[in-house]
């Protein structure tokens, strides 16, 4: 089955203890995209600007990544820029320049509307809830965001909320939408909105799947060293919502599997700065670390 996403297209700024990269390729729907398309066929919604340089996604290109909704605009591209703590867990957000974003309205292709998977990737809510709109009755909705929008738009992120079957979100964003610590009440007040399905990424310590009254606990794969964390939780949500298409299944099981396989394409991400990593590898690896995990699981 085929995967829709709409999300940023940008060029980031990154400084971790590891190192510093200027006008890195990013964006949470490459990120996405690159690693969903090792499961599944992707289609992109979004707008990039006159700076945009086209062969910096031939690699996606050549995966089964579809660009016919990505348009360009006059303007600059999104650019984000943020610096990571030695922790690496906690990053500041240094700028966000929504730039060619700011104007963007998206249209789908006819051939988009009937796609069965669409993932919102994190960007301007009002933006989801267009593309949403346009789609004529997916199998999944499948919903990501950040604290930017939390705080920024959080009436127009819970219209989206409203209509969305899976949400994913980190735990600090879980406490700063529902305002409250406590992780069950946090549940309890998403899924009193809609979702039956709440995953909650942790970052260093893995994600846990609330399906439905059930709880599944994936640990994050251990690295030796972490160079860049930028945009593992968009191949995360690559690695999920790749698996549950390509199954097209979202029972149970398969839910446990495609969480996962987040985890293990997102440990793939922060091996190296952007998408660098991302381009190297293919299914092999990710089945070898996947296979990899469940031995770590098993007692
Ligand atoms: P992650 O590390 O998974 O949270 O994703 C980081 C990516 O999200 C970067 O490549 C940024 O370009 C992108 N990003 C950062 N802030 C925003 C925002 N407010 N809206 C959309 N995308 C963003």
């Amino acid at each position: 089955m085929s995967i829709l996403v709409v999300g940023s297209i940008a060029y980031d700024s990154v400084e971790t203890p590891f190192g510093k990269r200027d006008n890195a390729l990013g964006g949470s729907t490459l990120y996405f995209s690159s690693a969903a398309s090792l499961f599944a066929p992707v289609h992109v919604v979004g707008v990039i600007g006159d700076d945009f340089n086209p062969a910096d996604i031939d690699f996606l290109k050549q995966r089964r990544v579809n660009f016919d909704g990505m348009v360009e605009a006059a303007g600059k591209t999104f650019r984000w820029g943020g610096v990571y703590h030695k922790n690496m867990n906690m990053r500041d957000t240094l700028f966000t320049d929504l730039n060619v974003f700011e104007t963007f309205d998206p249209v789908l292709p006819d051939h988009y509307k009937s796609l069965d998977y669409l993932f919102l990737a994190n960007i301007d809510p009002d933006l989801q809830l267009k593309v949403l709109d346009q789609m004529h009755k997916p199998k999944a909705v499948i919903l990501d965001t950040m604290n930017f929008w939390i705080s920024g738009k959080k009436e127009s992120l819970t219209r989206v909320i409203q209509r969305t079957d899976i949400l994913i979100i980190n735990d600090e964003e879980l406490i700063e939408y529902t305002g409250t610590e406590n992780f069950l009440e946090g549940l309890r007040h998403i899924t009193a909105l809609g979702p039956k399905v709440v995953v909650i990424k942790r970052g260093m310590y893995g994600a846990v799947l609330y399906n439905a009254g059930r709880f599944f606990f994936a640990p994050a794969y251990p690295l030796p060293e972490v160079k860049d964390p930028t945009g593992a939780g968009d191949t995360f949500a690559g690695g999920f919502i790749g698996y549950l298409a390509e199954q097209d299944n979202l029972d149970e099981i398969t839910l446990r599997r495609a969480l996962v396989y987040g985890s293990t394409t997102a440990s793939f991400t922060v091996e190296q700065f952007s998408m660098d990593r991302l381009k190297e590898i293919g299914r092999f690896e990710v089945d070898n670390r996947w296979n990899e995990f469940k031995e770590m699981m098993q007692f």
